[in-house]
């Protein structure tokens, strides 16, 4: 038994701590977490605020147990792609956020040749990295041809760069011979493994002097390209979403739109090696790619091809985690899978992911000894369509805790303060 002392900050950690004079907080019986973060989340603000904006997204982040989310700049309008954007976005999200965040910054395909000093200036202010697709639905963030990726990762060497890692030639290439309208079926198959494999092998060949991240990596063959990459000196680390460890291709039959995403997930086989990378501690960590949006017109389209791609996952995350790994893992790995990982990778820590004097008194809360049924209507967020509907979960968020503040309780729901959560910037800044 260890007690915790805190405002803000971690205080003092120690066997017993006699008399406070405050406010006890007794978790007999729970399990304790650094806060977990959740390091890739699509809140959408500003600019498809329809879909999600910074209340609702970082309200469900709270209920999930999430202290920090780390934002993507691709879906927001203007995107996060320089400084004055950036600006844009933490005005837009002023007095909005329960949860602390941090921002991805990105580099797109529409503002070749960056050679305005937007790149270098946006590093500075304190995003965790840039995201970068190899293919890219949006017009208002392409993608990098594989020339361009090597360029960007010479010249701006000291960055961290995450990305959405699928080959535009194999999957225009599939695509030509699926003609539409499209049912799940051929949706999977115009994203075909090998995609994943041709992408993340010409980043790696890119950028072996480079710091990488390849983010939601479903297929199996990916995860043995890291490894012997990793092998070979390459710092790389990626990470995967619940769905992939969760669902297999064969659940597109029952659970169609509400489990789509780009990529899709991949085999059974593909999904028995992450889940084996996950316990082997191969895999770095987990975050949600939470995007949502409302059923209609979002998941609705006649035509597969037109569904929305996105799952809401932060209210899914941990208790999904720790249902199917605690038993197989220690407490310690899913810690680092869920806070310390990415709080490491991202330049966050030891401010957030870690439980020691001096770091911001951030606690996810869980027990284990109530199960219950998920019901997405019960979702913070706006869409509020999950694969994971009517699965029975053993573990709940008890409580969130960001910055010795109380956001969600789990008898209570949402206590949070809007406005509460803070923009994290990278270590040194
Ligand atoms: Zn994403």
């Amino acid at each position: 038994v260890v007690d915790i002392a805190f405002d803000d900050t971690i205080l003092r950690i120690d066997d017993h701590i006699p008399d406070p004079g405050c406010e006890i907080i007794d978790l007999e019986g729970r399990i304790l977490l650094p806060g977990v973060i959740d390091a890739h989340v699509h809140f959408n603000d500003p600019g498809f605020n329809e879909r999600e904006d910074f209340s609702t997204g970082t309200a469900s982040a709270a209920a999930g147990g999430i202290t920090t989310v780390v934002d993507m700049p691709c879906t927001s309008l203007p995107p996060v792609i320089d400084e004055s954007a950036l600006a844009n976005k933490l005005e837009a999200i002023r007095g909005k956020a329960v949860t602390d965040y941090a921002l991805w910054g990105g580099i797109r395909g529409n503002d070749a040749p960056w050679a305005d000093g937007r790149v270098e200036r946006l590093w500075n202010v304190g995003v965790v990295g840039f995201k970068i697709y190899t293919v890219s639905g949006m017009d208002t963030f392409r993608a990098l041809s594989y020339p361009q990726i090597a360029d960007i990762l010479k010249r701006f060497a000291g960055c961290l760069f995450a990305f959405h890692a699928e080959d535009p030639g194999v999957i225009a290439e599939a695509e030509q011979a699926l003609p539409r309208p499209w049912r799940w079926r051929e949706y999977v198959d115009s994203r075909p493994v090998e995609a994943e494999i041709v992408a993340v092998q010409c980043i790696l060949d890119a950028g072996r002097e480079n710091r990488l991240h390849i983010v939601h990596v479903g297929s199996g063959e990916v995860v043995r390209l890291l490894e012997t990459a990793r092998k070979q000196g390459v710092d790389v680390t990626f990470e995967t979403a619940p769905h992939y460890l969760a669902f297999s291709t064969e659940d597109f039959a029952v659970l169609a739109g509400r489990l789509k995403t780009a990529p899709p997930v991949k085999s059974a086989t593909d999904r028995a090696i992450l889940r084996k990378a996950l316990v082997d501690g191969l895999l770095d960590y987990i975050a949600t790619d939470h995007a949502g949006c409302e059923w209609a017109p979002g998941k609705v389209a006649a035509d597969f091809h037109d569904v929305y791609n996105g799952i809401p996952g932060c209210e899914t995350l941990v208790p999904l985690v720790f249902d199917e790994f605690s038993g197989e893992v220690s407490f310690s790995r899913l810690a680092d899978l869920l806070s310390v990982n990415p709080a490491k990778r991202l330049g966050l820590y030891p401010r957030k992911g870690a439980l020691q004097v001096g770091s911001d008194a951030d606690f996810t809360v869980l027990d284990t000894d109530r199960p219950y049924r998920f019901d997405e209507a019960t979702l913070h967020c706006k869409g509020r369509l999950s694969p994971f509907q009517g699965r029975e979960f053993r573990t709940g968020i008890q409580r969130t805790v960001v910055r010795g503040e109380t956001v969600y309780i789990r008898d209570h729901g949402l206590v949070g303060r809007f406005g509460w959560g803070q923009w994290v910037r990278r270590n040194g800044l």
